[in-house]
């Protein structure tokens, strides 16, 4: 596909979530909803969610395709809505049913739109659990149904912050996972269930603030995993825009430099959803630490009445900016290419659109 520019390149949108699944789905969560009603230490059987492969294509069709079609897109790295992980509802077999359900859709995406989706895992996290189910359910995706990465929540609790700062070596089981299998995590936070937080402004953006804190105080982390790879997503929160006061507090800590710190382990995504905030972010972030992402069908589906075009849509600010054709190309495609390391396999080197495989 080419850019707004000309450019013959590979639109990969890393960021994308299946918030249009059949209700079927939705009516699942609530049964066990039900069920912990009545027993909130019921353990639940993963059971049957009834879909139809006619459903999943009528629900994406008119939606996440249609966007892409539209918006010139090629290939969307693929997730379970993330404000429905609510990882803090109900107990770890909760979470361990509802995820497998939301991951075995994915799948099926993936089955029948080989060329437009790849698929990202939610994890079955349970405030106070440990990740070893988390990286079970990730080794499951990976090796059985060749999914590319994981979303993995820092906040399972929903907005209350109980869980040990993402240095902490609580996270180390779906890390070793994560290094094992050479999949990247998006840092991803689901609904908040504490009032103060609204889930897809403050919630989402200072959850992606506080994970970049947690990573830049964190002792070990690097050192003892250093192939992991983590995305930011939201365009890093408040991150880009503060820049200046994380480069400071980082010398006053004595930590690294913050492009030490980036370098191949942490990336920020490109859904920022005006034009001064994607030109702040290539201004202050390398290029080679950002991804091309959109977060459609997301938590911002209006059109922009200064623009005319959806908020969301954000391929036109990418192709807006002004950079070079090296580093749009690095964003669009080669960077989606380095940090999800199983897309080679789904893609071939050739053709303008990376001929994609089925
Ligand atoms: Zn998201």
């Amino acid at each position: 596909m080419r850019d707004g520019k000309g450019l013959d390149t590979m639109i990969i949108d890393c960021h994308g979530h299946y918030t249009t699944a059949p209700v079927e789905l939705g009516e699942y969560r609530e049964a066990q909803k039900a069920q912990l009603a009545r027993d909130a230490l019921f353990e639940h059987n993963k059971g049957v969610v009834r879909i139809s492969d006619d459903q999943i294509r009528d629900s994406l069709e008119g939606a996440q395709l249609k966007l892409q079609r539209e918006r010139h897109t090629d290939l969307t790295v693929f997730s379970p809505r993330a404000s429905w992980m609510g990882h803090h509802i109900g107990n770890p077999s909760t979470s361990r049913c509802w995820t497998e359900h939301c991951n075995d859709l994915i799948h099926r995406i993936t089955q029948l739109y080989p060329g437009n989706f790849a698929g990202v895992a939610q994890l079955p996290q349970s405030p106070g659990d440990g990740l070893q189910a988390s990286a079970a359910e990730l080794e499951r995706c990976v090796t059985e149904f060749g999914f590319v990465g994981c979303n993995l929540n820092p906040d399972p609790s929903g907005g209350y912050w109980t869980s040990p700062p993402l240095g902490d070596r609580y996270w180390y089981p779906i890390y070793e996972k994560m290094s094992e299998l050479d999949v990247p995590a998006m840092v991803h936070v689901s609904a908040a269930c504490n009032p103060c937080f609204h889930t897809t402004g403050s919630h989402y953006l200072s959850a992606d603030t506080t994970a970049f804190m947690q990573m830049m105080t964190a002792d070990d982390l690097f050192t003892d995993f250093p192939d992991l790879k983590f995305i930011i997503p939201h365009g890093g929160g408040a991150v880009p825009y503060h820049w200046g006061r994380f480069r400071g507090l980082a010398d006053m800590m004595g930590r690294p430099p913050l492009t030490e710190l980036l370098k191949c382990n942490v990336f920020f995504d490109t859904c920022v959803y005006h034009q001064p905030g994607i030109d702040l972010l290539l201004k202050v972030i390398p290029a080679d630490n950002i991804l091309f992402a959109s977060e459609m069908v997301g938590a911002v589906r209006g059109i922009d009445p200064e623009t005319g075009h959806h908020f969301d849509d954000t391929k036109r600010y990418i192709d807006a900016a002004d950079i070079g054709d090296a580093d749009r190309k690095k964003i669009f495609e080669l960077n989606s290419r380095r940090v999800f390391s199983h897309l080679a396999s789904r893609l071939t080197a050739d053709g303008p659109t990376g001929g994609v495989q089925s």
